[in-house]
């Protein structure tokens, strides 16, 4: 069924704590943790709970819940303290865009210069 958690998604078994994450908000719908491979010195994820493939389904299906993953991005930003600064949320969207986890989610970037238009 949309949206129930996938035995074969990396974040579904972070969301389960299967896997362990450096957690940093959490609320009853979305999840907010580091990122192992960070692009910035302030890189953390957004994940629905909910499994959806990317941003584009999430917000099909489930509009509240997109709009929870934006509200939290923007707490990260603010906690992060990047936020004067500047800050980039992106959903990469499809494996030619540089998708390799298939459960939607937002990069929240910030800490340093952010070159537009990005590679
Ligand atoms: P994307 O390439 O847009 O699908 O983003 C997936 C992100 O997940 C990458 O930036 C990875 O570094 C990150 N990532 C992969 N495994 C983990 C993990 N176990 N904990 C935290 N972040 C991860």
């Amino acid at each position: 069924m949309a949206g129930e958690p996938q035995a074969d998604c990396l974040f579904c078994k972070i969301v389960a704590g299967d896997i362990p994450a450096t957690v940093v908000r959490e609320t009853a719908t979305t999840l907010a943790f580091r990122d192992v491979n960070p692009q910035a010195p302030s890189h953390v994820l957004v994940i629905p709970k909910a499994h959806y493939p990317d941003a584009a389904a999430l917000a099909a299906a489930e509009p509240a819940v997109a709009a929870d993953v934006l509200r939290e991005a923007g707490q990260v930003a603010a906690d992060e303290k990047v936020e004067d600064d500047g800050y980039r949320i992106v959903f990469n969207t499809g494996a030619g865009a540089g998708q390799t986890v298939f459960h939607a989610h937002a990069h929240v970037l910030g800490g340093r210069g952010l070159q537009w238009p990005p590679g």
